[in-house]
């Protein structure tokens, strides 16, 4: 396990211990509460002598991921019982449900644009974020981002980010802004070396958009057959505490769409090791010119599942099409 993580464990724990205390010291040293903080200072005491983070029957590492959402965890995942193997498939797929009650609703249509989405986790839960929040003055903003990391954490963080953003945008910031919020409370709340790649953006009604990416892959747009990347040169949010970001600004007219993907389609592998490319995704994207939003995640979905075949998904995938509305 990495000396940042530790160090992040570390911290976690001796939040718990002081809060297990404090509430001790409230309500009266109830059993519950005392039989914790053995545990946490169990915990911290094998930070010290190197046993922290090892299974007590194997001697092997606990899962790192495992440890990031219980630090008080001590045996790895091997020896589980059926039964206990099931309660956490269970918690798995449970978490799977909450994390499908925040997509957005799709297909999508407001003030002359459609919007539609294909969002597909590798596992039960994915790390992927996508998100449409009208602003109420005809505008709305649409955020589709990639949390580092896979599984469970990063399924976590995705929440967190869907919170964050719903909570920024209420707000009615400028995007840039948008973004260095996020970032700043992203870099303080979570792992040190995790953070987010994101496109987020605001659709007016005349057509126009404001685009920022901070890190993703950048958005296609597609004009009358022609496809064009819109690049960008911003970091990640989270990475820093204090960054900036710029915005682009540009016009879509009635027919144009832009596509934003996240890097599990473009990252994506056959069974023999060869990658999907953006370039293949531009190519379908420009073969089905003409055709509306849904019509175009559905033959973009499709030809990476052909390519894919019977590989194993290794990553989240996320395609996400906006498109003006043709007169
Ligand atoms: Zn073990």
């Amino acid at each position: 396990m990495g000396a940042t993580i530790n160090a992040f464990l570390r911290k976690q724990l001796v939040t718990r211990r002081d809060r297990l205390e404090s509430a001790a010291h409230h309500r009266g040293h109830s059993a519950h509460v005392h039989v914790l903080l053995k545990e946490v200072d169990r915990a911290l005491a094998g930070m010290e002598d190197g046993s922290f983070g090892i299974c007590e029957i194997c001697h092997e590492a606990v899962e790192t991921e495992r440890l990031i959402c219980d630090p008080l965890t001590r045996i790895c995942l091997d020896h589980f019982t059926t039964q206990e193997k099931t309660a956490l498939e269970r918690d798995l797929e449970l978490a799977a449900e909450v994390q499908k009650a925040l997509l957005p609703q799709h297909p999508f249509q407001h003030q002359g644009w459609d919007v539609c989405y294909h969002y597909e986790p590798a596992g039960l839960v994915s790390g992927d974020y996508c998100d449409i929040i009208e602003a109420g003055d005809g505008s709305f903003y649409f955020v589709v981002g990639d949390v580092s990391g896979k599984g469970l954490a990063a399924s976590m963080l995705m929440t967190h980010m869907h919170a964050m953003f719903r909570t920024l945008m209420s707000v009615k910031l400028p995007l840039t802004d948008i973004l260095k919020h996020a970032s700043r409370v992203f870099s303080e709340s979570t792992l040190p070396n995790q953070y987010a790649t994101l496109v987020c953006g605001r659709a007016m009604p005349d057509g126009t958009l404001e685009i920022c990416n901070a890190g993703h892959p950048p958005p296609m747009i597609v004009r009358d057959g022609v496809v064009e990347e819109l690049d960008s040169a911003d970091l990640p949010i989270g990475l820093f505490v204090a960054e900036e970001f710029s915005v682009s600004n540009l016009r879509l007219l009635p027919g144009e769409g832009l596509v934003m993907y996240s890097d599990g389609v473009s990252e994506a592998n056959n069974t023999s090791g060869t990658e999907y490319t953006s370039h293949r995704l531009s190519n379908v994207i420009r073969s089905s010119n003409g055709v509306d939003a849904s019509a175009l995640v559905a033959a973009c979905r499709d030809d990476l599942t052909a390519f894919r075949g019977q590989a194993r998904k290794t990553d989240d995938a996320t395609l996400f099409v906006l498109r003006r509305q043709r007169a």
